[in-house]
């Protein structure tokens, strides 16, 4: 069956990046994969061509395709419009409107990149995390938030808040991923303060008894941020809230070397799902063509795995990655002495050539 993928480039890198990944999924028709394609504006693009970040349109497209593949938006023309006009407001809109409750960020070391880590090569060589991050909910979205006056003066304040229900969910993906992995899952709460955090607990473990083959631990936030650089490859695949998904999964990323190398995914309850790379629009190499499109092409294997479950073409695309790093070539973000420096482009091109092979 022809597969429909909504394609949404955004700004700076985005089109650049994008453009390679298309490359890749053009070559999986020798495999027999069908699919069609359809581009629409997001971010900054959105807001030159539409007046609105998330332009009508493109959210109609984006509910009626299989999925969706975006490469990033932002950009320092767009940083002093109103806020509901700034090209992240439509990230944020896009991911709600979709109900991508479900946020998978594999930190994955490739042997090759071992060197350009922060940490020592024994501590990351190895290295496999999958870091399923709840998206729509926590503190990022709970009410009562905001500035007022008490006391004669200002208090910030924001509500920390999970129901069984959205806790109950993203549970059941975190399993789900466990299953097909090293079946190992760590809850990440701070219950030992937070009540919030209590009743996060008390339904992962209930709904862990679905899944009695998956090994259930619990973890505390900060001892996980410090075991997460301490001794990363003790995780198969970390579960938790908005807050602390977003830190902790910016800090896993870092483990691997780079930015360039990360692909993300964010599902519905149907596994529908938005991919793209964990970076922004780097607008400052935006038109270079020097931006790793490795991380998109990356989501593309994602996209392929989680929503279209066709497993064989992901693993095909990630074998090609792996044989391009293996054969030396490298983007500037991943470069180090004696590999191959390339662009963008033919980075892309590395890809398709291995792909085919
Ligand atoms: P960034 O991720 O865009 O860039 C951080 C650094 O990493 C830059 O030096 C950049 O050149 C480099 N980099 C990023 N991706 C790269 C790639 N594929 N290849 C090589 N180098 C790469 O983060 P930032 O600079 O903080 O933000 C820039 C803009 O992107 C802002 O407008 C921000 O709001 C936006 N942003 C968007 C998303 C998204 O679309 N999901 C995520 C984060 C930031």
């Amino acid at each position: 069956m022809t597969k429909k993928i909504a394609v949404l480039l955004g700004d700076g890198i985005g089109p650049e990046i994008v453009a390679e990944a298309m490359k890749v999924l053009e070559a999986l028709r020798a495999f027999g994969f069908k699919f069609e394609a359809e581009h629409a504006p997001i971010g900054g693009a959105g807001y030159d061509a539409a007046g609105d970040p998330l332009p009508e349109a493109t959210l109609k497209l984006a509910k009626q395709a299989d999925a969706v593949l975006l490469g990033a938006v932002g950009g320092p023309k767009y940083d002093t419009l109103p806020r509901d006009k700034r090209p992240e407001r439509g990230l944020l809109r896009i991911r709600k409107e979709l109900k991508l409750f479900a946020n998978l960020r594999p930190a994955l070391l490739y042997p090759q990149l071992a060197a350009a880590s922060s940490l020592k090569p024994e501590v990351v060589s190895g290295l496999d995390i999958m870091i399923v991050r709840e998206l729509t909910g926590d503190i990022y979205f709970g009410q009562p938030r905001g500035i007022e006056i008490r006391d004669g003066e200002r208090v910030g304040f924001n509500t920390m808040v999970y129901s069984e229900s959205e806790v109950r969910r993203v549970a059941h993906v975190a399993f789900g991923i466990a299953m097909k992995r090293r079946k190992q899952l760590c809850s990440v709460e701070k219950a030992n303060v937070l009540e919030c955090s209590e009743l996060w607990k008390e339904i992962v473990i209930e709904v862990g008894r679905d899944y009695p083959e998956v090994a259930l631990s619990h973890m505390y936030v900060d001892n996980a941020a410090m075991q997460l650089v301490r001794a990363p490859k003790q995780f198969d695949v970390i579960v938790t809230g908005n807050i602390f998904g977003d830190i902790l999964s910016d800090e896993a990323s870092m483990l691997t070397g780079s930015i360039g190398m990360l692909p993300s995914a964010s599902l519905d309850a149907d596994n529908k799902g938005m991919y793209e790379p964990i970076h922004g629009s780097a607008p400052d190499i935006a038109g270079k063509g020097i931006a790793n499109p490795l991380a998109t092409i990356l989501s593309v294997a994602m996209l392929l795995r989680y929503t279209l479950q066709e497993a064989a073409l992901a693993e095909r695309i990630e074998a090609a990655v792996q044989k391009v790093l293996a054969q030396g070539y490298r983007t500037g973000d991943i470069y180090t002495e004696g590999t191959r420096k390339v662009g963008t482009v033919a980075m892309g091109d590395a890809v398709v050539a291995a792909l085919r092979q």
